[in-house]
């Protein structure tokens, strides 16, 4: 380590230029690194920590709701890519093809996956036979490839990891039931977990996924004012149950279609904590996901191998003993303030110091990532104390993001208020809307914003308003936002 690494890495203020934090903060914390392909990203281990954290806590909740895991191939044959006319057409620009096995051409170009509705109808249709086959209730983990022109790490990548889930059912109904299931666990467990508040809703039809019936997804609000959309479920009905001639023997003996869903959520999460909690000094993570939740400093002044470090490491002990998160940073090349910034900047929840000092007291001085505040703690309690300090943090972190997307959720009556909100302040508009895709793009032309959600709980007691572009009769109400 050289002595210009040894200082604080200076990160640009994120009140100064959002996107250039966001940019060097991924790199100078260590959690991605630009990759020899444009548009690729190295995933750091720091990184790929929280996507771990992300798999186990997701992978749980689907488990319990019934779901299992599977693998299914990377590459697609281009002929079943083109069965479904509307789902072709969607992904087309984006698809990677391999045209080349070795040195010789193939037959038959491959699409490296940019999801695999075409991969997994096909299998489904080999599979169920019966109503007794059904639900199928399948999730996987894995990678797709979309070759996208404009970049950013971890929002929007070439090659990204995420779960897909794929599943069948017997009725329209059992369908939208279980689309509607994943889009509550969604929420539940962006909410609980990452600490993000979120919409749920449907998409308008113009921003549904390519060959659904329905689209749903959670929305949530960034710290600059942008919309994100942080994941998306399903309703695909019967269009590739068509296609690839996914059919059953009901409990009448007849052959009928399958109902089918899909849905998924990505490493683009990750993207969602650094730009929701994130501030000046650096990373803020939610200590549910955290990669290290709390770490010890011991003050190295004058003895401190034989008094302060016996007692640092039986923190360490009692505090892993737990099921903490915990590691201790005991290395003599850097000093204790050089260690606060560092682990200020990786967002690490909660530092523990201690001292000679506070060893005579029997103490250790805890300082929250979230509020800075700092308070000393007796060492006898600490494996009960920092817990509960944690959980505070993880719930502190949610109703800050809460507030700021309440104090940054609007109302337009007209379309000249919208356009003025849109461009001094940003955030969500809640605002009617008919209906009518013209309203819906001349919106986008004149303010770059788009309707990220028609949210589920519309208010039921009295008609929506006139839409907020054409002053007609409003059929919902929608909140439109500039997004990611
Ligand atoms: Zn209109």
């Amino acid at each position: 380590m050289n002595e210009n690494e040894r200082q604080v890495k200076q990160i640009t203020l994120k009140s100064e230029d959002f996107s250039k934090w966001y940019l060097e903060l991924i790199r100078k914390a260590e959690l991605a690194d630009y990759a020899p392909v444009k548009g690729m990203m190295i995933i750091r281990p720091y990184g790929y920590a929280i996507w771990e954290n992300i798999q186990r806590l997701l992978d749980g909740r689907f488990k319990a709701s019934g779901h299992v895991n599977a693998y299914f191939p990377l590459f697609i044959p281009e002929s079943y890519l083109q069965k479904e006319a509307a789902h072709v057409k969607g992904f087309a620009p984006e698809v990677a093809w391999v045209t080349h096995g070795g040195s010789e051409e193939l037959e038959e170009r491959l699409a490296v996956r940019p999801t695999s509705e075409a991969i997994i109808g096909p299998t489904y249709s080999k599979w169920i036979k019966s109503y007794r086959d059904l639900p199928v209730l399948i999730n996987q983990w894995a990678n797709v490839v979309r070759w996208e022109k404009v970049t950013r790490p971890f929002l929007r990548t070439t090659e990204f990891l995420w779960q897909e889930g794929h599943t069948c059912h017997e009725s329209y109904e059992d369908a939208q039931a279980e689309t509607l299931r994943i889009l509550g666990i969604y929420k539940e467990f962006v909410e609980t977990e990452l600490a993000i508040p979120v919409l749920a809703g449907r998409k308008s039809d113009r921003e549904k996924f390519a060959g659904a019936e329905m689209t749903y997804a959670i929305e949530a609000l960034m710290s600059d004012g942008k919309a994100l959309q942080m994941g998306t479920s399903h309703n695909l009905g019967q269009h590739f149950a068509k296609v690839f001639n996914i059919r059953y023997e009901d409990r009448n003996q007849a052959l009928q279609y399958v109902w089918q869903t899909s849905w998924g959520v990505s490493t683009r999460l990750i993207g969602a904590v650094v730009m929701a909690h994130g501030d000046d000094s650096g990373l803020v993570f939610p200590p549910n996901i955290a990669p290290t939740q709390v770490v010890i400093v011991p003050i190295a002044i004058g003895n401190w191998k034989e008094t302060v470090l016996p007692v640092a490491r039986e923190a360490e002990a009692a505090l892993a003993a737990k099921g903490v998160r915990v590691s201790l940073d005991a290395r003599e090349e850097f000093t204790p303030g050089w260690k606060f910034a560092e682990y200020e900047m990786r967002g690490v929840p909660l530092r523990l110091e201690i001292g000679p000092r506070d060893v005579k007291q029997g103490q250790a001085v805890l300082v929250r990532r979230d509020s800075r505040a700092k308070e000393p703690a007796p060492l006898a309690g600490l494996a009960e104390k920092v817990p509960a300090v944690l959980a505070d943090i993880q719930t502190s972190l949610f109703r800050r993001a809460l507030e700021f997307r309440e104090a940054n959720t609007r109302e337009a009556g007209d379309f000249e208020g919208f356009k003025e909100a849109m461009e001094a302040k940003r955030g969500f508009i809640v605002s009617p809307w008919c209906g009518d895709e013209a309203c819906e793009d001349k919106i986008k032309e004149e303010t770059m914003a788009t309707i990220r959600v028609i949210a589920l709980d519309q208010p039921a007691d009295k008609a929506p308003g006139l839409c907020v572009c054409c002053g007609r009769a409003g059929k919902t109400v929608a909140h439109f936002a500039r997004a990611y």
